[in-house]
């Protein structure tokens, strides 16, 4: 059974829950309760559900696979891979944290490494949609 110690991105606890469970944690009003009861209450629960959460770093063993940031030193997850066309529709895929990869559109991510191959190709620092017309850019 793999273990893996990482430090993970912060998050709230209103986007925790969202993740795992798929909805929105709001408050329900209860109606025993007066109205600045209710209030008073749903203030205190967004003001917990917004709290960050920063967990440090943490150890998670199990059946799973997990990819680390490829950035040495980094102890994040590689929640991101680069979008590096490598040809025969493979891309680089290197995995890298939200704080390492270079965002050139939405959900368009590249290394390091590609990350200066695409601007002095391109001529640009972001393109959207995927994949760029310019001339001389990177072709899948
Ligand atoms: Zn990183
Ligand atoms: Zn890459």
């Amino acid at each position: 059974m793999p273990c893996y110690r990482y430090r993970p991105e912060p998050t709230t606890q209103r986007q925790a829950i969202r993740e795992l469970c798929g909805r929105e944690n709001e408050y329900v009003p209860d109606p025993k309760l007066g109205e600045a009861n209710n209030v008073r209450r749903k203030a205190a629960w967004d003001a917990k559900n917004d709290e960050v959460i920063d967990q440090g770093l943490i150890t998670m063993c199990g059946d799973f696979e997990m990819s680390m940031c490829h950035e040495s030193g980094c102890d994040r997850e590689g929640l991101l891979l680069c979008d590096w066309p490598m040809g025969r529709s493979k891309t680089c895929d290197l995995p890298l944290c939200p704080g390492h990869a270079r965002e050139i559109g939405d959900d368009r991510h590249l290394c390091p490494i590609h990350h200066p191959m695409w601007v002095k190709q391109a001529g640009v620092t972001r393109i959207n949609p995927w994949p760029p017309r310019n001339i001389g850019a990177p072709r899948k």
